[in-house]
């Protein structure tokens, strides 16, 4: 005897999975985040979808699979198999879904039955299906992920049905819940969804400079900020290169605050591609200005000069074109590493700023390592 009636359960059920799938899945983003670290949505993503939903599937599956209730969480795992591949996206490899299904089959313990493979193979061809069309979102998205949930649920709903004598007004409730369930979730996941583009964006545009693509002042601080204190207690190195372009502001004064918008995006540009190759854990900060800072975790001083040397070779390699005017631009740079005496990160920049002072005074137009 059901006190609350399984359709009510399911609804809650469902919606909690997922929203305890969001609270995990915000808490590692935001953790990844505030050490300064580039977070991999996707992989996040796939990695705690699968844990809740392969956790919930196999968990409520242990409840009923001996009674002759076992399929009373139908519905709740074609569901759980639409959040995974439709909205959650993961790609679960061929040979992982065909353990999934003898996994599930063994757990019920109907391996032997020849109906039972053929209601995992619908199940894992749904899986597949969901993804793909996810992944290609052809029009009217909504009518072909109901379309394409209905003719599957009816398709395993019946194999259920031959397979447990059920009766057929039975199967059709099971149906019309799933259907309401399917719109259920397609709302609510939608609006998550909404709140997690606009923390996202909220989110990129605190931390990145609008002119250059690269990451700005405000993240610079955060990042300097972790990695001192991270790099100072694990004894790990750390170095900073500073740039300045020189006589930026004569740039400006003949050809224009546009031609000097061009020639700071070349220079991010030009740079950004150069770090990337070396070592995509190297970041280019904007500070302000003409100014950039990049950051190089695990780097000593030693190491950071002939990174150092090679932004400047790329950038005094590379013209900037302009309204048919080639622009040619020069660095002066600063480089240093983190040392015993620096106390706080104060310290540390400071003698990355003297060093870029230093390239300034000598004449511009060089390197400064100290
Ligand atoms: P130095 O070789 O000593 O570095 O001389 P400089 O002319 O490069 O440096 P200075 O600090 O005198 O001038 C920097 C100029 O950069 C002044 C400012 O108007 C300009 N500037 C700052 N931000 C921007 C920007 O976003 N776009 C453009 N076009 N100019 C900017
Ligand atoms: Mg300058
Ligand atoms: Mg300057």
């Amino acid at each position: 005897m059901w006190l609350v009636p399984p359709f009510i359960t399911s609804i809650f059920f469902v919606l909690g999975v997922i929203t305890l799938y969001w609270s995990i899945f915000n808490w590692i983003t935001t953790k990844i985040e505030s050490q300064s670290k580039p977070v991999n949505v996707k992989r996040v993503q796939a990695w705690v979808g699968a844990l809740c939903s392969g956790a919930a599937i196999f968990a409520l599956q242990l409840l009923v699979r001996d009674s002759h209730l076992s399929w009373t969480f139908m519905n709740f795992q074609l569901l759980i198999l639409v959040f995974a591949a439709y909205f959650l996206q993961i790609r679960i490899p061929y040979w992982l879904i065909v353990i999934f299904g003898i996994g599930f089959m063994l757990i019920n313990g109907n391996v032997d039955q020849p109906l039972s493979w053929f209601y995992t193979g619908v199940f894992a061809l749904f899986y597949v299906e969901s993804h793909v069309q996810s992944v290609h979102m052809w029009r009217w998205p909504f009518t072909r992920y109901m379309s394409l949930a209905m003719v599957n649920a009816t398709i395993l709903w019946i194999v259920v049905k031959i397979r447990l004598n059920l009766a057929w007004t039975t199967v059709g409730e099971e149906l019309l819940n799933f259907a309401i369930l399917a719109v259920l979730m397609y709302g609510y996941f939608k609006i998550q969804d909404k709140d997690r583009r606009i923390k996202d964006r909220l989110f990129q545009s605190a931390n990145w400079d609008a002119l250059t693509n690269v990451q700005n002042y405000a993240a610079y601080d955060r990042a300097i900020g972790y990695l001192f204190y991270h790099s100072v207690s694990q004894h790990r190195n750390l170095s900073m290169i500073m740039f300045d372009i020189d006589h930026f502001k004569h740039v400006n004064d003949t050809y224009g605050h546009l031609a000097g918008d061009e020639v700071l995006k070349g220079v991010a540009k030009t740079a950004s591609a150069a770090l990337k190759q070396i070592d995509p854990r190297i970041i280019l900060y904007r500070n302000g200005g003409e100014e950039f800072n990049v950051l190089l975790p695990n780097y000593t001083m030693e190491q950071a000069q002939p990174i150092a040397q090679q932004i400047f070779d790329a950038v005094a390699k590379n013209q900037i074109t302009y309204n048919d005017q080639t622009l040619e631009v020069t660095l002066s740079i600063g480089v240093s590493g983190l040392t015993v005496k620096d106390r706080n990160p104060l310290d540390f920049y400071k003698r990355v700023d003297a060093n870029l002072y230093h390239s300034k005074q000598n004449g511009r137009m060089q390197i400064t390592t100290a």
